[in-house]
């Protein structure tokens, strides 16, 4: 998405029927309802699905609605999570169209929307850690990691800044395969962040920065372990035209790499996970199958699915800057995909995306469940006997 053409985005709009399919009542006829995180977890406002997001976005273009922040606010109240996508039968991706109207609508002031920009363009990181902060959990390994390399682990903001367990085990992963890789000395943020919150202007001049970083660095693979920023340098950086290397999630390529059996997981005893696929991951990148094939890889490991899974899977909450906007909401809204893991009789719910795992051991705290929370690379990491955390 560079340029959003307004004429367009409006004609887009227009499509919904306004039948509410994505409020409720939808997959009827395979027995479940309610698919939007948001109207699952809000006081039943009309606003809080995308039929009524669509309405608000409408009146703000035609000039039927004052454009204040007030009035604006429902449009930052959605993960994006595309799942009302998935059963909207008119001819346009709402979840698209949202992300889209925040881009335009940067004249609304949004304080969380233009600190999160400011932070991520000054310190390469949307958390206000210091610049350099990003590659300090590589120090806690007891082998050492080159800083430049054909190919490079991106660990990401999240994994690097909030959850290094699941930056220190994807590493221990790829040296396990005895795969060589480097971590940058400063890792750049992808800017996933601005583009869903509608920093669009900014999050273009990000990647063009990045992209030149990785050129100059001589970087010819990515293996990336965050949902976002997998979609984000790969899909997104293309639909504007950037250049950049292969990008490979981790758990496509471990999923190769036992393939070729160059990792051979051993039995870490009975464990009953329930995998949580990431909206980005899944919906957006289509990748449902391999972190599944990791963790039934797993001698003694398995597999029972929740109500919602693949690409009917409900958000954890996370994602289109909710958790900035509405951390509470964000929360609540983990903990009902924590009670959805937890019905499953599963010991772990596992995801592939450092960004979910965070949200839902927040929602876990949250439902006062035990459930574990990990990463697949978590339960990998310990099925190759290496040393591990968690
Ligand atoms: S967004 Fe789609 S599902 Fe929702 S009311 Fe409009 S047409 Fe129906
Ligand atoms: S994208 Fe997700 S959170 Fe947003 S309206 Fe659709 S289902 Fe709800």
């Amino acid at each position: 998405m560079a340029q959003v053409d307004i004429e367009e985005l409006r004609e887009e709009m227009l499509q919904c029927r306004r039948c509410g399919l994505c409020r409720e009542a939808v997959y009827e006829d395979k027995g479940f309802n309610g698919i939007c995180p948001v109207w699952e977890n809000t006081s039943g406002f009309e606003t809080g699905a995308m039929r009524g997001k669509i309405m608000v976005a409408l009146a703000l273009l035609e000039g039927r609605l004052e454009r204040t922040a007030e009035n604006a606010e429902s449009l930052y109240q959605c993960t994006l999570c595309g799942n009302c996508a998935q059963i909207c039968p008119a001819e346009f991706e709402p979840n698209r169209v949202i992300e889209q109207m925040r881009a335009v609508i940067t004249d609304i002031p949004n304080e969380v929307r233009d600190s999160l920009a400011d932070k991520t363009l000054a310190k390469d990181n949307p958390y206000d850690e210091p610049v350099g902060k990003k590659r300090e959990w590589v120090k806690e390994l007891n082998f050492s990691i080159p800083i430049t390399g054909d190919t490079i682990y991106f660990a990401g903001c999240t994994a690097a800044l909030r959850n290094p367990r699941v930056a220190r085990n994807t590493a221990r992963v790829l040296h396990k395969a005895g795969l060589e890789f480097a971590v940058m000395e400063s890792e750049p943020c992808c800017g996933s962040v601005m583009m869903r919150t509608g920093r669009m202007d900014r999050a273009v001049e990000n990647a063009q920065s990045v992209s030149k970083q990785l050129k100059e660095a001589g970087v010819k693979r990515v293996i990336v372990s965050c949902a976002g920023c997998y979609k984000t340098l790969k899909k997104d950086y293309e639909e504007l035209g950037i250049e950049m290397p292969e990008i490979v999630h981790i758990v496509d390529l471990a999923s190769d790499l036992i393939k070729q059996g160059k990792l051979k997981p051993q039995s870490i005893g009975k464990m009953t996970v329930t995998y949580h696929d990431p909206c980005h991951l899944g919906r957006e990148m289509d990748v449902y199958e391999t972190p599944r094939e990791i963790l039934t890889a797993i001698p003694d490991v398995s597999l029972v699915e929740m109500e919602t899974h693949h690409d009917q899977a409900k958000c954890c909450g996370a994602g289109g800057g909710l958790r900035s906007y509405d951390p509470e909401l964000s929360k609540k809204i983990a903990a009902s995909r924590i009670e959805e893991a937890r019905v499953t009789g599963a010991d772990v719910i596992a995801t592939a995306c450092p960004f979910c795992e965070t949200n839902l051991t927040a929602g876990a705290e949250v439902a006062g469940s035990d459930l574990g929370t990990l990463d697949v690379v978590d339960i990998l990491v310990k099925s190759l006997g290496n040393d591990s955390e968690k």
